[in-house]
């Protein structure tokens, strides 16, 4: 089909397209393994001559499908999909950087992205500096070195909210010639496409909305085809230069706007493994399904819990960026016209004990460490997903001691409502 499809009909139809009497369902091809004819076709695959499949690590055709509907609601050229978010994010930066070498990312971020880029990676020799994404750009500018290998932000920042200034952030990845990653997991393909605002790649925890019935952990990335690795060769030699041990293919060469990808899974996947079951991604697929339905009720919902906040004496603060009044509202304008995301917070004026009392008496509100799935949940970062992090690094990532992170299912309005207003009273 050439003409440009919608993104409803990308969610229901994209990735797997049925020949005349296949299933019409996408199958989960339930296999780790391709019988082949011959020995010398085999030998092809393996020299990434051909393309087909060998070994679900490196490609199953369930996930291939998944992977690329994702790819398609992105707008993007070639897409992966991963074992989790934090792989995804792990992969999209190792891809491109070694020991020696050095990313900029905005500090508020996802607190296990936070770790990965501020610890994790610190031992392998990649350093990281954290840059307020509201900053002005000057100011940024300043955290680039001449090692530095990408730019890393998140479209709605996980759990501070914080919307990231794409063109912004885009405009300083291209002026020092380097790839700007986006984590689009808040925001999902129907409510942004950061491709289209000057990202380079974009990546996803596919456990949140995409997957949305808190059913498989997942991972995706997105490669947009836009970054020109040639133009800045002497940085990206891993893409630019023989792969020794992949019998010296040179993936620029060899695979034009899919070297990024390409090379993500002959050597990253091939080498640390962290492929997503065909069982998840089938359950992936179903979730993606009705994404285009889901999120704008999650947004209106959202939107109704955010006011009904704002207008009690009790609570001190909401954070919302769909909020009129709200800090980051402009941008979520600018940015994602039709709507944020589903999640909120939001302190109580009786801050952090408050906030544990609030949250034990919730009945259709559950405590859970999830977000960003039908059912309305509740979690406390300070004392759960961030629970690592130091007061001082809790406010550089946007975390207040006091921050409920309320994450807005998709019952009925009122009832979330009702549930909240019981709590507090
Ligand atoms: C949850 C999350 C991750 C990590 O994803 P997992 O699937 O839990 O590994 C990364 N980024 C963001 C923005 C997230 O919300």
């Amino acid at each position: 089909m050439n003409q440009k499809q919608s993104q409803d009909t990308i969610c229901i139809q994209g990735g797997w397209e049925p020949k005349n009497g296949h299933p019409r369902v996408l199958p989960i091809y339930q296999s780790t393994t391709f019988k082949y004819e011959t020995s010398e076709q085999m030998g092809r695959l393996f020299d990434l001559e051909e393309n087909g499949y060998f070994y679900t690590r490196l490609a199953n055709p369930t996930n291939d499908a998944v992977a690329d509907k994702i790819c398609k609601l992105e707008g993007g050229t070639a897409a992966m999909l991963t074992s989790s978010g934090q792989a995804a994010n792990m992969y999209a930066v190792l891809n491109i950087c070694s020991a020696g070498d050095h990313i900029v990312s905005a500090a508020t971020i996802y607190g296990g992205t936070s770790n990965l880029f501020t610890v994790t990676l610190k031992r392998f020799g990649i350093e990281c500096t954290l840059v307020d994404p509201d900053a002005p750009r000057e100011e940024i500018e300043k955290a680039f070195r001449p090692n530095t290998k990408a730019v890393f932000g998140e479209t709605i920042a996980n759990p501070a909210l914080v919307v990231l200034d794409l063109e912004k952030f885009a405009a300083l990845a291209r002026s020092h010639g380097v790839p700007f990653i986006v984590d689009n997991t808040f925001a999902t393909p129907i409510n942004c496409r950061p491709i289209e605002w000057g990202a380079h790649i974009v990546t996803h925890s596919t456990t949140k909305y995409m997957d949305g019935h808190a059913m498989a952990v997942g991972g995706c990335i997105v490669d947009s085809g836009n970054f020109d690795w040639e133009a800045h060769k002497d940085k990206f030699p891993g893409l630019t230069t023989p792969d020794e041990s992949y019998h010296g293919i040179v993936y620029t060469e060899r695979f034009g706007k899919g070297a990024y990808i390409t090379k993500a899974t002959a050597q990253l996947m091939r080498d640390m493994g962290s492929i997503q079951s065909p069982q998840n991604a089938f359950l992936l697929n179903i979730g993606l399904e009705t994404l285009h339905l889901r999120m704008p009720r999650h947004c209106e919902n959202a939107l109704k819990v955010a006011e009904y906040l704002k207008s009690r004496e009790d609570v001190a603060w909401v954070k919302y960026p769909g909020l009129k009044g709200d800090a980051h509202y402009e941008l979520a304008r600018k940015y994602m016209p039709h709507g944020t995301c589903g999640v909120i917070s939001f302190g109580l004026k009786g801050g952090r004990e408050a906030a544990a009392v609030f949250m034990d008496r919730l009945k259709l509100a559950a405590i859970v460490t999830h977000v960003a799935d039908a059912r309305t949940s509740v979690l406390h970062p300070a004392s759960h997903t961030h629970r690592q992090l130091s007061d001082e690094q809790l406010v550089e990532a946007g975390v207040d001691p006091s921050m409920i992170r309320f994450s807005v299912g998709i019952e009925g309005a009122d009832d979330i409502i009702e549930d909240i207003r019981q709590a507090l009273e």
